[in-house]
Formats: C-alpha cells, structure tokens, sequence
C-alpha cells in the first residue's frame, strides 16, 4: 500500500493520520497474507526507530476497531492481522493453513441466518465474524514452495 492510500483511507475514517499508522497500514497492505503483531513490529522498527511492541498492538487494534484491518483468528492464539486491499463491500475471507495466503470471499450467505436468529431471541443481529480456514489451491496441488 502507497501511503498516499493510507492517508486517504485514514482521513475517510476520520482517523488522523500520522506516520505510526501508515507505516503499519503500508506494512501490511505490501503482503497477501496476515501477519502478527511481532511480525509487524520486526518490519517497521527499521523505519520508525523508536516505537515499541505496545504501541504497535494499540494502533493494529484501533485500525481493526475501525475496520481498516481484520483479525485473523488461529490456534496458535497469535494475533494476526490482514490488510485486505478491497475495502468495499461485505466479504469474508478463506486463509490458507498451509501458506498464509488470504483469499476474499464474497458470499456471505448469513442473512439468512442472522433473520432467524433475530427473530428467534426478539432481537436483532448488528454483525458477524467469518473466516473459513483450508489448503490453498495452490498447496493442494503441491506449489507450497512457490508462494511467497
Ligand atoms: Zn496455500
Ligand atoms: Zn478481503
Ligand atoms: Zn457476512
């Protein structure tokens, strides 16, 4: 990601933007797949000299908080975080178990469900989280070694 994008992604949230932030949002968005908060850390400290572990979770929470980035959820417990580079519309996404490559998926396909479940309690469903979890296509066929 070019920081002019995240300059402008930043001010469409009206979030200010600062040099922390873009430089986190850059990181990211230069990759196809997640990466943890340690990773991001690794990769901008060259950049950005001074800033510690803490500062960095803070800022990837805010930027998740205001859905710029996703949490992406494994076993491992890590925090992972993806910079999807479509930032419009509804989706989810397929992450690869094998590669770390993160797919968009655009069916959803819980309205349905929320419907029903909104119905069911009287109440009513304000979001959701989705990830569906798998072998990349590429993995599958044995290219593991290729991706990145
Ligand atoms: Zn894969
Ligand atoms: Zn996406
Ligand atoms: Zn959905």
């Amino acid at each position: 990601m070019e920081p002019e994008q995240s300059a402008a992604i930043l001010k469409q949230l009206k979030l200010k933007v600062t040099p922390r932030r873009q430089e986190i949002m850059n990181c990211l968005g230069r990759e196809q797949s997640y990466l943890s908060a340690d990773e991001v850390w690794e990769r901008i400290k060259p950049r950005l000299g001074s800033i510690g572990l803490p500062t960095v979770y803070r800022i990837l929470d805010e930027l998740a908080e205001a859905g710029v980035i996703t949490r992406i959820f494994l076993s491992d417990r890590k925090q992972n975080y993806f910079l999807c580079a479509n930032q419009e519309g509804h989706h989810h996404h397929f992450v690869c178990e094998s590669c770390r490559r993160v797919e968009d998926v655009e069916q959803c396909g819980l309205e349905g469900v929320s419907r029903d479940i909104a119905r069911r309690s009287g109440g009513r469903v304000t979001s959701h989280i989705l990830q569906i979890n798998g072998i990349c296509g590429s993995c599958c066929q044995g290219h593991a070694g290729a991706a990145p």
